[in-house]
């Protein structure tokens, strides 16, 4: 399938001149600023966007990321850690975890960031695939005698230095679900290796539902399951600048988007932040070599992927800062309405409570519990990731029934905010709205706009359909605990103890 061509078929650009004019992000001021005049081809409602950082509809998911660089600077020893490589402070999205405590750090900031934002601050997956190819290019070389490893930390340590921000495009559109790679009646459906030459490589195919595929500065392209021998040329792992040529954006539209370019505030729910998935189509992109770390080793595919998950699953604590706010909407909104000492009420808030909390006590228990990897990093329990990354499949679902049964029918049927500033509309609906005496209509509003931003609106993109398939979709964590949970073993102690079987067979 892959001629070596030496004839360009795009522009061959080195690992140096496509470093070359990015300038090291300190602030989220700096970081917002980066993303300006990339000249990126972006469609949205079916036309390019000449610069995506000013679009209504898509600067809320930039504040998003914006606030992982805030935080670390506000909380340094929450969001920024010491790199292995220069022994520099750096952004905790940029740190290989190297002890349980570093995998624990990164669940409470993950955590934090969920607070702060009320949504995908879409950093997560990029860590996840820095730190899964730590071990995996060592491996790789290992078995190979590869040079990947210095290759990825290279390449890592200008990522760290110039504090810049990978998106991870693992999900191919996949075709035929029951079809391999190479089986597929269009080969693009997975992306493969198209063209090698003595620079580089070149591939073609797309990467679906990149979780801040534009508001980053890099993409890396792996696998997204077990490769075979007739797969080796889907088994391809490489970074690509955003602006690499060849490279198409098409951005996903998410419930009640348009919300975010009407006039006004409070019908939005959460104005400042939501989240951001597109489908980036690579049409013959090149790779140069030193951004190449992984080039046919078809077998390396499963264990990176499950590698992947065991740091993801677990990333999925992020729900649970979602959740927390998701608590607090609802108890301020009974509050409001003058319930808050109710007996069912109070139950139902601990319930949540309860929900949110079992789904952070797996993912902090499978940092606690990380084993270290030949290569020096740690990486999370995966029995117990993969518990978490289930859990966070069903819960946010059972805490946003609560909220919704909390809030009341009023969240669905409230009048838009130009209705309550009308003349004619707005003392009436000031009059028949009002809840607590002492509480204004306006900030009743605001909350019930809220819980349906995260329940039914942008916001619940981030809060329960990413819940369910982001890192997976449920069968796959299901299939991972059936592979982890060792049922001989447990029926070994069942047989002990009702005296099938002795000690010692
Ligand atoms: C909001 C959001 C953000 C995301 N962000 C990212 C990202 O940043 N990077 C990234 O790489 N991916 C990302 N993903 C992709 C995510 O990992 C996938 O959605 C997930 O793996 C499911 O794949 P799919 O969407 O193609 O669903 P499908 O594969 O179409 O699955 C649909 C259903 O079919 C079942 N199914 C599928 N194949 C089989 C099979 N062979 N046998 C039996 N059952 C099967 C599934 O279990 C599921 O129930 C994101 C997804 C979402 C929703
Ligand atoms: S879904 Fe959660 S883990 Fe994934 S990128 Fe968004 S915030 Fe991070």
């Amino acid at each position: 399938m892959n001629e070596m061509l030496n004839q360009p078929l795009r522009a061959q650009p080195t690992a140096d001149e496509r470093w070359a004019g990015f300038k090291p992000i300190v602030s989220g001021d700096d970081y917002v600023n980066s993303l300006r005049n990339r000249n990126l081809d972006v469609y949205l409602f079916g036309e390019r966007i000449d610069e995506p950082t000013d679009h209504p509809m898509i600067r809320p998911s930039i504040n998003a990321l914006k606030e992982t660089y805030d935080l670390a600077q506000r909380e340094p020893e929450l969001a920024g850690a010491k790199s292995h490589l220069t022994g520099n402070s750096i952004n905790r999205f940029l740190h290989i975890p190297h002890s349980p405590q570093d995998l624990v750090l990164k669940n409470r900031m993950q955590r934090k960031l969920g607070q702060l934002t009320g949504t995908c601050f879409q950093r997560c997956a990029g860590l996840d695939a820095i730190s899964v190819m730590h071990s995996i290019t060592y491996d790789m070389d290992q078995a190979h005698g590869t040079q990947y490893h210095q290759r990825f930390l290279a390449f890592l340590e200008k990522l760290q230095n110039h504090n810049q921000i990978i998106a991870a495009g693992m999900t191919d559109p996949k075709g035929d679900r029951s079809l391999a790679p190479h089986e597929q009646a269009d080969k693009d459906l997975f992306m493969h290796v198209t063209a090698r030459n003595e620079r580089g490589l070149f591939v073609t195919g797309a990467k679906a539902h990149m979780t801040g595929g534009l508001n980053s500065h890099w993409m890396m392209v792996l696998p997204t399951m077990r490769l075979s021998e007739k797969d080796k040329d889907f088994a391809v792992i490489g970074v690509v600048p955003l602006d690499a040529e060849g490279l198409t954006y098409i951005y996903g539209r998410q419930s009640c988007d348009t919300r975010s370019m009407e006039p006004g505030l409070v019908d939005k729910g959460n104005a400042q932040f939501a989240g951001q998935e597109v489908l980036a189509v690579f049409d013959n992109v090149f790779i140069p070599w030193d951004h190449v770390f992984m080039d046919g080793e078809y077998e390396f595919a499963a264990p990176m992927v499950e590698r992947f998950t065991n740091y993801h699953r677990a990333s999925y604590v992020c729900k649970t800062g979602l959740g927390d706010v998701m608590v607090g909407a609802a108890a301020t909104i009974a509050e409001y309405n003058g319930l808050e000492k109710v007996s069912h009420i109070r139950d139902k808030l601990v319930e949540m409570t309860h929900l949110n909390e079992t789904i952070y006590s797996s993912s902090i228990a499978s940092a606690h519990e990380a084993t270290p990897l030949p290569s020096g990093a740690w990486i999370n329990d995966g029995m117990l990731a993969n518990v978490c990354k289930h859990n966070v499949t069903r819960f946010p679902y059972e805490i946003s029934r609560l909220a919704q049964d909390l809030a009341g029918g009023l969240m669905v049927t409230l009048p838009s905010e130009q209705d309550f500033d009308a003349d004619e509309t707005g003392e009436l609906l000031k009059k028949y709205f009002k809840g607590r005496a002492d509480i204004s209509v306006e900030d009743r509003v605001k909350m019930l706009r809220l819980i349906e931003n995260m329940t039914l609106g942008r916001n619940a993109v981030g809060y329960l359909t990413e819940s369910m398939h982001g890192a997976g979709s449920p069968q796959a964590q299901r299939i991972q605990i059936l592979r982890g949970m060792n049922v001989e073993q447990k029926k070994w102690y069942a047989k002990k103890l009702a005296g099938i079987v002795q000690v010692g067979d």
